[in-house]
């Protein structure tokens, strides 16, 4: 039987692994004993295409040939304005559902592409160690969506990879750690890698992993610790303030950097000794606590997306039963201890971080596929964005929040704001901000045929349900008719982990102006409300006015108009519809009550045909009650 295998997809290394005969997972070696593969690929002018640490050597003298971090680029297309600032690559066109790169000699490729010769490469070192792989668990960050997760098995698809099931990352490492045999806790997946942040909060039900929340910062990494450290030994280079500095001294500089930043994960002290292309030498000693210093407040910025990632799952750090680390940059000790700080509790970390997620990968491989073959092991994904409505004035209304687990359904009702509306626009929308018009606009349809009813009387509902695979579907119902309308609505397609980030970001920036901006739509949409019903009603009961009433009614409504038109704060309008509203109070006073008796006269004609009986009491008694409440609304 082949064997099954997990892997790590990672956007600066990947790795294979397989659970050996005896029952432990272990990572596969390269012939020079190494297991990471740097997720680098070159593409040769011969054609020839090299993978990993050979391809990073061609990074500097080719670098539109070398494709690097290809996963941050999975699933975008090519006129996401994310893909220009991601990648420095020379991109084929600008068009196009799907990134491409050109890599020179007429040859073009995708990241998918890229990704695929990376898992061809680890196929291949599985081959040579094992003899024969089966199919694969790959391994996924938690909040990639529907677009990210297909571009991945479509990668595996063209390295010829069967693949078993892709798995959040946090949940391969939670396994690895054989946290599921525990049956309950809570966890917090604390991932560092090279150039990405990750936070999860998963809770563990009865043996079944569900995500909580996700959260994290896609530029941030152990690569900007590098970054910092370079800084200071770019001081020693005497080049004056914002001059260019050659790229090849820049990346001599940034891998000295990252050789003592490792070594600092270890020792108190190194004496680092850089040698540059152009023959200088720069020579510093640096000691963990200056390391610490400097790199401190980037280690704090984790610390703001934990805390978030906490709130969003509802959760203090005290229900933290263990936090993993994941991730090459989780060995330097002022994370390790930060973390720990954060959450309150030292982090497991007995597993090594680089491979944690592919071991437990390899226990999912084989748990799926292999000899010792279940399948009671589920697990669950949440939204990555808040999915809504537009209501009246362009405002978003969730129905269906960030982070809730699916599959889900949930139904809100909605009512008509004009009289004899008969149709409904419904548009579907994507994000966390307050208005329409900065979240993303996911569907549009329209529920027609309703009769013509009073505003505020139709009762539309409308259900929102997401599917295990992360399909949405929306139906609307209104229910006095039963009228129905429903569509299939792909929440995240083409909707990158970064623009997602970027939207929450967004969100989490113009929080106050947000709410300004919607309280002003409304009471735009209110005032628009006010001075429609006032202008029907001067219309219809223009015999109840009295002298100059309506004069003074209509100035009042051109200072509202006037207002609502123009004012950018929500409380001028309010105050202006107040106004209008005092002015214009006797006047509904006197329509209320013409209503009313109306009304009661209606009752008691209605009920002379119902009653044969004694109709004529009724009809007396009816009346008297008229005459009684006009007296009494005359008196007070
Ligand atoms: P990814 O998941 O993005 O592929 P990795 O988990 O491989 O990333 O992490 C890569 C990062 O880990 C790099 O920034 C690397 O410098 C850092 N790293 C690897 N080993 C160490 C170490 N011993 N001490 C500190 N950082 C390390
Ligand atoms: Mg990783």
């Amino acid at each position: 039987m082949p064997t099954p295998i997990g892997i790590d997809l990672g956007t600066t290394h990947s790795l294979v692994a397989w659970v050996t005969p005896t029952g432990g997972a272990v990572a596969i070696q390269n012939c020079d004993s190494e297991v990471l593969v740097p997720s680098v690929v070159h593409y040769r002018e011969d054609g020839g295409v090299v993978v990993g640490t050979g391809a990073m050597a061609q990074a500097l003298d080719h670098p539109e040939a070398t494709i690097a971090s290809a996963k941050r680029l999975m699933g975008r297309g090519a006129d996401d304005p994310e893909t220009k600032r991601l990648g420095s690559y020379r991109y084929a066109s600008d068009e196009g559902p799907v990134v491409k790169f050109d890599v020179g000699g007429g040859k073009v490729v995708t990241p998918i592409e890229v990704s695929a010769e990376i898992l061809r490469e680890l196929k291949n070192r599985a081959i040579d160690d094992l003899g024969d792989v089966g199919a694969a668990v790959i391994t996924v960050p938690a909040y990639f969506d529907d677009a990210q997760r297909q571009a991945t098995k479509d990668a595996a698809k063209l390295a010829g990879l069967d693949v078993l099931r892709l798995l959040n990352e946090p949940t391969a490492a939670a396994l690895a750690y054989g946290l599921a045999s525990k049956e309950n806790g809570v966890f917090a997946v604390y991932d560092l890698g090279g150039g990405t942040f990750d936070i999860t909060i998963l809770v563990l039900d009865d043996g079944v992993f569900q995500v909580k929340s996700t959260g994290g910062d896609s530029q941030l990494g152990g690569d900007d610790l590098d970054r910092a450290l370079a800084g200071v030994f770019l001081e020693d280079l005497a080049y004056a303030d914002g001059s260019e500095v050659p790229s090849n001294i820049a990346r001599a500089l940034l891998s000295g950097a990252r050789r003592v930043k490792h070594a600092l994960s270890d020792v108190e002290v190194v004496d680092a000794e850089i040698e540059l292309p152009d023959g200088r030498k720069v020579e510093r000693r640096i000691t963990r606590a200056d390391f610490d210093a400097l790199v401190a407040p980037i280690i704090k910025r984790t610390g703001v997306a934990c805390r978030r990632a906490l709130r969003d799952a509802g959760l203090s750090k005290d229900d933290i039963d263990g936090v993993i680390l994941v991730g090459g940059a989780t060995r330097t000790p002022i994370v390790r201890s930060y973390v720990a700080e954060v959450f309150g509790k030292e982090a497991l970390a007995s597993i090594d971080p680089d491979q944690v997620v592919a071991l437990g990968a390899a226990q999912q491989a084989d748990l799926l596929g292999g000899e010792s073959r279940r399948d009671d092991v589920l697990l669950l994904d949440v939204l990555p964005l808040s999915l809504g409505l537009e209501t009246m004035g362009g405002v978003a209304e969730k129905i269906l929040p960030r982070n809730t687990a699916i599959p889900v359904a949930a139904a809100q009702v909605f009512t008509t704001y004009a009289d004899d509306q008969t149709g409904f626009d419904l548009h579907v929308v994507q994000g966390e901000r307050e208005l329409v018009e900065d979240c993303r606009s996911l569907a549009r349809f329209t529920l027609k045929g309703i009769p013509p009813m009073a505003a505020g009387l139709a009762r539309l509902e409308v259900r929102f349900e997401v599917n295990a695979d992360g399909m949405l579907s929306v139906s609307a119902q209104e229910q006095r008719t039963g009228i129905h309308q429903e569509v299939e609505v792909k929440p995240s397609y083409g909707l990158t982990d970064d623009q997602i980030e970027a939207m929450l970001l967004d969100a989490y920036e113009h929080g106050g102006d947000d709410v300004a901006k919607r309280m002003l739509r409304e009471q735009q949409v209110d005032a628009a409300r006010v001075l429609s019903s006032i202008e029907g009603a001067l219309g219809a009961d223009a015999a109840l006015l009295e002298e100059g009433e309506e004069a003074r009614i209509r100035e009042a409504m051109k200072r509202l108009s006037d207002a609502a038109a123009e004012s950018t704060d929500h409380r001028v309008i309010a105050s202006r519809i107040e106004e209008l509203d005092e002015l214009s109070t006797p006047f509904a006073g006197r329509r209320m009550d013409r209503s009313i008796l109306d009304a009661l006269r209606g009752r008691a004609i209605g009920a002379i045909e119902d009653e044969t009986k004694d109709a004529k009491g009724v009809e007396t008694h009816l009346a008297e009650e008229a005459e009684k409440y006009a007296q009494e609304r005359q008196d007070s």
